[in-house]
């Protein structure tokens, strides 16, 4: 199959190592030329990894980089795909333009997913001439080690994608589950809660971040506790589900906790930025 991945961030460069590692063609599509470099280096440095535990040999690492083609320009990148894989920057204006070019550039049975973490499905496929062919296929990070495609059908997806999806998510050796749309799908809205309240827990003196995540860590056997998980997501990408989230149900349980306001707007951003709840300096 061919594959075009639009977006060759964190999940972009693990959705093409995965797809370029089961044998299909991949093209991997960024505005930015710096960013499919730092893509390549890192689907590289992950395939070695791979071949260390001895997953995999040498030749086939130099297989799998061979069936990735960087890309700059999405029109000519989408020109021959069979499906499409959008992992561009989380942002609705955005995603709507990205799909009715990929919509215009496309060949006419080419399947168009999203793999948004909170963006409606139906709304992105409204965007489209398309919207039967449209799906959400939402990976986690880091996609070549999480097993789940949460695979979210819009309003108008046909059954046709629907099992088209499905059948390659286990091609791809994932397990996928179906969900429909709705904000936050079942991931996001089940997690993003959770966050919050444990964020909460801090705000209001309850606990400190180490004893909050001890207690879900040993109590709930979670194999991390909620504030490291959210310093690994980015805690400006977790206020930003929340919104989706709030904004969207119109339910006041989903209120973003004062004090993850006040750390996004500090700067103190998680991992990425070296300060969340943990110092990573
Ligand atoms: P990222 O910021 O690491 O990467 C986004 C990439 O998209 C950047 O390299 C940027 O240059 C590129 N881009 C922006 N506009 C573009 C355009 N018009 N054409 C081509 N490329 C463009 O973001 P990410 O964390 O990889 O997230 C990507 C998507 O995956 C988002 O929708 C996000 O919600 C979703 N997602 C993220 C995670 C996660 O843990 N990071 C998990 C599941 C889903």
């Amino acid at each position: 199959m061919n594959v075009t991945v639009i977006g060759a961030g964190t999940m972009g460069n693990g959705i093409a190592h995965v797809f370029a590692q089961n044998g299909h063609a991949v093209t991997l599509v960024d505005l930015d030329a710096a960013a499919l470099d730092r893509a390549r280096q890192t689907i590289d440095k992950n395939l070695g990894r791979q071949v260390k535990k001895e997953l995999l040999t040498e030749e086939e690492k130099g297989a799998t980089l061979d069936r990735i083609t960087p890309q700059t320009d999405l029109a000519e990148g989408v020109s021959n795909a069979d499906l499409v894989v959008e992992a561009a920057t989380e942002n609705a204006e955005l995603k709507a333009k990205i799909f009715e070019q990929m919509d215009e550039n496309a060949p006419a049975g080419c399947i168009l997913a999203s793999n948004t973490s909170s963006i409606s499905i139906t709304q992105i496929a409204g965007a489209t001439k398309r919207p039967e062919q449209v799906i959400g296929m939402h990976f986690f990070n880091p996609v070549p080690v999480m097993k789940l495609v949460e695979v979210v059908r819009g309003l108008a997806t046909s059954d046709e994608t629907y099992e088209t999806v499905r059948q390659l998510s286990e091609d791809l050796g994932k397990v996928p589950v179906e969900v429909n749309d709705a904000p936050g799908f079942v991931s996001n809205r089940v997690l993003m809660p959770m966050i919050n309240e444990a964020i909460f827990c801090v705000h209001e003196g309850v606990a400190t971040p180490e004893a909050v995540d001890t207690v879900m860590k040993l109590g709930m056997a979670h194999p991390m506790g909620p504030l490291v998980l959210a310093d690994f997501i980015g805690l400006d990408v977790c206020l930003s589900i929340l919104e989706v989230l709030h904004r969207e149900m119109g339910e006041d349980k989903y209120r973003p906790c004062p004090l993850l306001r006040k750390m996004v707007a500090a700067g103190h951003l998680g991992r990425k930025s070296g300060k969340g709840f943990y110092d990573y300096e």
